[in-house]
């Protein structure tokens, strides 16, 4: 929403007032987004909290050793052997191009 960045940045006065507004407004997309997908409000927020625990684990480990979950299937997860975190086959087969180039 970089209307809502704008806002952030000009409105300073009403910062408090607008920050209120702002979670207004990502509670109703998020129920919008529940309505569209047929998940919980719960279930996504579930998601959304392993969206986060991954991506702190990837960032915390020093180096990534990505193997497929299951080699046979196309759009398999790949997790690291290291940190235990998981990417996409796209974005492991770039990490694992970017090590053999590095
Ligand atoms: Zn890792």
């Amino acid at each position: 929403m970089p209307w809502l960045a704008w806002v952030l940045r000009r409105a300073s006065g009403f910062r408090a007032h607008i920050g209120r507004c702002a979670g207004w407004i990502v509670g109703d997309s998020l129920d919008t987004l529940s309505a569209a997908t047929g998940l919980s409000r719960a279930t996504m927020l579930d998601i959304w909290g392993e969206v986060q625990a991954n991506g702190a684990k990837l960032a915390s480990c020093p180096r990534h050793d990505f193997q497929s979950e299951d080699p046979g299937r196309l759009g398999a997860k790949w997790r690291c052997a290291a940190c235990g975190g998981h990417v996409s086959a796209n974005q492991a087969h770039w990490y694992n191009t970017g090590r053999r180039h590095g």
